[in-house]
């Protein structure tokens, strides 16, 4: 039988240790991303992204410490998973003429996970009344959505023109 005294309190705890396992994975991730790229655009998009991904990093860090927890990161299988694809991705298109629209779906597909994660935080911390946690993780949410366009932008300008010339 579940527990009954399961709240959103442990949800939002349960969430915050995914996504912070979820972003260390994708620190360590990014470098190897930026070595893969071959314009330079797409390289300075994910060097730039990785600077940004220290920062969410410590703002969950923050958050842990608002809500009064240990800083602790849980297995999250989905963004192993979607890490794992990207790395298939990289594998078989590297040095090919499909290989930066090829990172850039893999790293839309991180970028859109943590943005579903980052909206569900905010919302629980604002009903929660964690004001201060709220805004940590909407900077952040908006840095993600932002990656998310440039990437889109670096697709449609070269990338996907460059494999569809191929
Ligand atoms: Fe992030
Ligand atoms: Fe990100």
């Amino acid at each position: 039988m579940p527990s009954k005294e399961k709240g959103l309190e442990d949800l939002f705890h349960d969430a915050l240790m995914d996504i912070y396992y979820a972003e260390r994975k994708i620190l360590r991730t990014l470098p190897k991303m930026a070595r893969g790229a071959q314009s330079k655009e797409l390289k300075a998009a994910f060097e730039k992204h990785r600077d940004q991904t220290e920062g969410h990093v410590e703002r969950l860090e923050q958050v842990f410490e608002i809500i009064g927890k240990r800083v602790q990161g849980k297995t999250c299988p989905a963004i192993d998973g979607i890490i794992e694809e990207g790395e298939e991705i990289l594998d078989e298109f590297k040095d090919t003429a499909a290989g930066d629209a090829g990172l850039i779906s893999a790293a839309q597909a991180v970028e859109h996970y943590e943005i579903t994660r980052y909206g569900t935080l905010r919302r629980w911390a604002e009903i929660m009344k964690l004001p201060d946690a709220a805004k940590l993780l909407g900077l952040t949410l908006a840095e993600e959505e932002t990656t998310d366009k440039d990437l889109t932008k670096i697709a449609d300008s070269s990338a996907n023109r460059k494999a569809l010339a191929a």
